[in-house]
């Protein structure tokens, strides 16, 4: 998988399509559904960067359309939902998964003969899922600083809703917001993920964990710090999570690692690019 330059560059670009792709299953509420089972009807649009297969017109390079129908009907087949929302939600993942060359995928299920008791022609759900780019930034100050962040970055390719794409050099720095404690050890991954910004913080927070950290000085030593920098360019604040990271404009241990992996990535609050960042900290 390539590296973007630019966020969403895959996006509403590059599509195949697929339509009315009509799949026997056994998907609903009612007991009668599961057991009879019914004609669903499957529209996919996938997102994909197709010039490389386009170019070489090789079909090794480009998702195999003919698979992925197959993958549809294997996966709405063996799997029973009450949902289709969950039908929908559970498919996105399993193709997102399966073909490495999907960026994105516009799923949407019809169901033509659900149990309305009214004429209606069709009812259908229709989600979007993708991977979404972020970069996290990672600290350390206690034990064996290198090997945190090391077995950090295994983890986070290990799971299968995380892709590593690019690790910035370990840099060391001294502490920051005033507590006397050893120097840092800083980094940076720049990943594409399927987690929401929610359920990274807590695959992080539970990286964090399994590195022995614990809470006792709000910015003391630590064994493993992981932040997240941003998440495409959403701007979220709730009471647990803060995106783009608050004070990463005035940290030059973030902004540096940052500037290797993705000095293209501009802040969605002060329209300036990584690099302009870290310059204007100079
Ligand atoms: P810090 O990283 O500022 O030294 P902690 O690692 O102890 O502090 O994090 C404290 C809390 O910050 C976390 O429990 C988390 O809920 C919250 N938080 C808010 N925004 C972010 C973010 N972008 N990345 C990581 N944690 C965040
Ligand atoms: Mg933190």
């Amino acid at each position: 998988m390539q590296v973007s330059s630019n966020l969403f560059a895959w996006e509403g670009r590059d599509e195949i399509r697929i339509e009315g792709l009509e799949i026997y299953a056994h998907h609903g509420v009612f007991p009668e559904e599961t057991a009879l089972g019914q004609k669903f009807f499957v529209n996919a649009v996938l997102y994909t960067d197709m010039r490389l297969a386009g170019r070489a017109d090789d079909l090794s390079l480009s998702t195999d359309y003919g698979e992925v129908c197959s993958s549809i009907n294997r996966f709405l087949t063996e799997h029973t939902f009450r949902l289709l929302e969950a039908a929908a939600e559970h498919l996105a993942e399993h193709l997102l998964l399966t073909f490495p060359y999907m960026e994105s995928v516009k799923l949407e299920i019809r169901k033509p003969s659900a149990p309305i008791a009214l004429p209606f022609s069709s009812v259908s759900v229709s989600v979007t899922r993708g991977w979404r780019e972020a970069v996290i930034a990672c600290g350390s100050n206690l034990g064996e600083k290198e090997n945190y962040i090391r077995e950090a970055a295994e983890k986070i390719e290990k799971d299968k809703r995380c892709r590593l794409m690019r690790s910035a050099d370990l840099i060391e720095t001294e502490p920051y917001g005033g507590v006397e404690q050893d120097n840092f050890v800083n980094g940076a991954f720049l990943v594409r993920t399927l987690y929401e910004p929610e359920e990274l913080l807590a695959f992080l927070n539970r990286l964090e964990e399994e590195a022995g950290r614990q809470r006792l000085v709000h910015w003391g030593p630590r064994t493993l710090d992981l932040d997240i920098i941003f998440y495409e360019d959403a701007v979220i604040r709730t009471d647990k999570l803060t995106i783009p990271h608050p004070d990463m404009h005035n940290r030059k241990f973030v902004l540096q690692p940052l500037v290797q992996i993705a000095p293209w990535w501009r802040h969605p609050l002060y329209r300036k690019t990584a690099l302009e960042l870290l310059e204007q900290l100079h």
